[in-house]
């Protein structure tokens, strides 16, 4: 057992409906084989257990890991492409690089990349979108094994309007997802996504595959992207001929409880309705929308539908692997929808890169806050002397303040450690073994 004496803050209850943050100045946190089995004043905790082994966090702040629910493997190495709309940025920046990783050796370093940044970024659970190629994704797999990463992810399918090479077919595509869910899907940490591009890339015949995979495979989840820019939505409805974006995966019967949407920046109200009462959730992805100039996510409407809504990164059309960043931009995108903006505060921007995303994956029972009974998967926010943030942090007025200014000024640098399951993770962070 180790006991963990921190200041910590978390959203157990959603600040969109009625909770708001808690916070322990000088909080013990007691860590039993990775799960937190008691919590409270660091004085009664350590008085009731002192032969414990203390692990003592001073300064900073101690917050749950991040949940990141949309983020792509493959596109790590082509972060910062500017100035294009999104199905530009596809075919001259995305596409090729995702093309590179048919070569397994080099999908095995991005993989290896990709892991690494999402764990230094003080990310813990991500659904990834993971590559066109079988290998590639078993690569993924075994990367996030390696780390300690608690991953969601799949094959991506699409079978016309890419690139030839990443391109298959309906039968292909299902038989290398069953394998690889075979292999991977409640091994250890991790699980399988049926994952279609988009529907744009997507024939009928290829989804149709897709819900069968998603059927076959118990407890799999869906994702794919959903009405994240104007011409992508005008063209679906052209391929399709009519209905909705969302009708496109529903008839397929890949709208519900486990599916989760990237974007949805442009939804119908029946879309949202839909959305709502099949229980799915949206992943948005702030960053990207402003770097493609795909538009302003509607959260108000998300909202009053009942939506769930979550954050995601991104990478590559976003900006970063941060979710403070993606926290400050969905802050700042509402500010600038003026009334139609939904008011962020710091408990909601935690919410969002926490408990939101662990509630989106089904995963809130395990993970998404540290309160007694979750994993221990967390991330202590410990900025260097003299950084804005520093100065921010020792000059702060009160918990909310403290919180604000970690969502405008941290970056992966100033997340010093993470733990997943109770284990240190990532390069150089892990701390000194207790004795057993
Ligand atoms: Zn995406």
């Amino acid at each position: 057992m180790i006991l963990y004496r921190a200041q910590v803050l978390d959203t157990p209850d959603d600040p969109f409906r009625g909770g708001g943050l808690r916070h322990d100045a000088d909080a013990g946190i007691l860590v039993d084989q990775g799960r937190i089995v008691e919590r409270g004043s660091f004085a009664h905790l350590h008085a009731r257990h002192r032969s414990v082994h203390v692990v003592a966090l001073d300064g900073g702040l101690l917050l749950p890991g991040m949940v990141d629910t949309h983020v792509h493997f493959p596109q790590v190495r082509v972060i910062g492409a500017l100035g294009m709309p999104l199905l530009e940025w596809l075919e001259r920046c995305a596409l090729p690089e995702e093309a590179r990783l048919a070569d397994v050796t080099y999908a095995r370093a991005v993989a290896a990349e990709f892991v690494t940044s999402l764990i230094a970024a003080g990310t813990t659970t991500a659904l990834v979108f993971g590559s066109h190629f079988a290998p590639a994704v078993d690569e993924l797999f075994t990367a996030a094994a390696r780390h300690g990463l608690r991953i969601t992810s799949g094959l991506i399918v699409a079978d016309r309007m890419l690139r030839p090479e990443l391109h298959t077919s309906a039968q292909r595509g299902y038989d290398e997802g069953r394998a690889l869910a075979d292999r991977w899907h409640g091994t250890g940490r991790s699980r399988y996504a049926v994952t279609p591009r988009f529907a744009l890339s997507a024939t009928d015949d290829l989804l149709e595959s897709c819900g069968q995979l998603h059927r076959d495979v118990p407890g799999s989840w869906f994702t794919s992207h959903l009405n994240e820019n104007v011409a992508e939505v005008s063209t679906v409805r052209q391929l399709f001929g009519g209905g909705t974006y969302l009708d496109c995966y529903d008839r397929h019967g890949l709208v519900g409880r486990r599916s989760v949407f990237a974007h949805n920046v442009h939804p119908t109200d029946a879309e949202l309705q839909r959305l709502g009462r099949a229980r799915a959730s949206v992943a948005h992805c702030p960053t990207s929308n402003a770097a493609l100039g795909s538009g302003l996510f509607p959260l108000d409407r998300h909202l009053a539908h009942g939506v769930g809504v979550a954050l995601g990164c991104d990478v590559g059309a976003g900006t970063g692997f941060s979710l403070f960043k993606e926290g400050l931009q969905a802050y700042l995108l509402q500010r600038v929808r003026g009334e139609e903006g939904v008011p962020l505060g710091p408990a909601h921007l935690l919410h969002l890169a926490t408990a939101a995303g662990a509630q989106a994956l089904g995963l809130r029972e395990q993970v998404g806050d540290l309160g007694v009974g979750r994993c221990f998967d967390a991330i202590w926010v410990q900025p260097a002397p003299g950084t804005p943030l520093d100065i921010g942090l020792r000059h702060a007025n009160g918990p909310d303040d403290a919180l604000a200014k970690v969502f405008t000024l941290a970056t992966s640098h100033d997340v010093a450690r993470v733990w997943i399951d109770g284990v240190p993770v990532g390069a150089g962070l892990a701390e000194p073994a207790p004795a057993a």
